[in-house]
């Protein structure tokens, strides 16, 4: 009979909301619980079966010399290692400190900040140690979850789309807002996940699940340009929850030059 696997659930910088997503996928909870040892996970329970761990989600972003450090501990001791979310896979919003000077935000929100101990940048987990996986979205999508949990139970490849949210709009049946109503809409470029919410009540995608595969930022970027969308609102657009994944802060860049 071979062992039950062990997860891990790890935080670094972030709000938490991803990690609970995985107390929050309801009945599926318990059919986790009952194929997989929940083996380190402080949200959930103070009590710690020691590694190796088969699994290990990862949420948050490294923002700190001691997170640099951690990260590489939790790499040795984690077989597979998943990132979960903004934070951990592109940096989160606290990566809007990578365009600005941290010096100046800690003066201003400190009383004391030669006691902060800080990195100049916030980065995901995949600048610091290799990554297995990673699932994105701001929060993840519960149904995702449970599909990669699954798909490393039973030792296959996640069936996670690279799709745009364009694509969820047309399968739930929603009229597209940035053609029908001339609302900016970020969905053409972001990765599918959440099944096209926002644009189902009537507003545009603000882009929390990260670029999709091969976005055509410069055709989007056109299309706003149109509808009277500014470089300022763009570039401000696409430096939101992955203002530090790669597409979008290289095409950000390029539109604030
Ligand atoms: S509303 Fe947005 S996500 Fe939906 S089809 Fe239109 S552009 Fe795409
Ligand atoms: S439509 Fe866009 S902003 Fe809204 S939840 Fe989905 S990915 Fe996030």
């Amino acid at each position: 009979m071979t062992a039950t696997p062990k997860l891990a659930v790890w935080k670094f910088a972030s709000c938490d909301g991803c990690q609970l997503t995985l107390l929050d996928v309801e009945d599926d909870f318990m059919d986790i619980a009952g194929a997989i040892q929940i083996a380190h996970f402080p949200e959930a329970t103070r009590a710690v079966v020691e590694g190796p761990y088969d699994l290990s989600l990862v949420e948050g972003s490294i923002t700190t010399p001691h997170d640099a450090e951690r990260i590489r501990e939790v790499r040795e001791v984690s077989r597979t290692l998943v990132a979960i979310g903004a934070c951990a896979t592109a940096g989160g919003i606290q990566a809007l400190r990578n365009y600005a000077d941290v010096g100046d935000f800690l003066k201003i929100v400190y009383a004391h900040p030669e006691y902060i101990d800080t990195l100049a940048t916030s980065t995901a987990i995949e600048d610091h140690v290799e990554v297995d996986f990673e699932l994105r979205g701001c929060p993840i999508s519960k149904k995702q979850l449970v599909e990669v949990i699954d798909a490393f139970i039973h030792k296959r490849k996640p069936n996670i789309p690279g799709h745009s949210v364009c694509v969820e709009c047309k399968l739930r049946g929603t009229n597209c807002v940035m053609v029908a109503q001339g609302i900016p809409c970020m969905g053409p470029i972001t990765q599918a996940g959440c099944g096209a919410i926002c644009p189902a009540y009537d507003r545009g995608c603000y882009g929390c699940f990260g670029p999709a595969e091969s976005p055509n930022i410069d055709s989007l970027a056109s299309w706003w340009s149109d509808l009277g969308v500014g470089r300022v609102d763009l570039v401000r657009a696409l430096r939101t929850f992955n203002a530090y994944s790669p597409e979008f802060r290289e095409a950000s860049e390029a539109y604030e030059r």
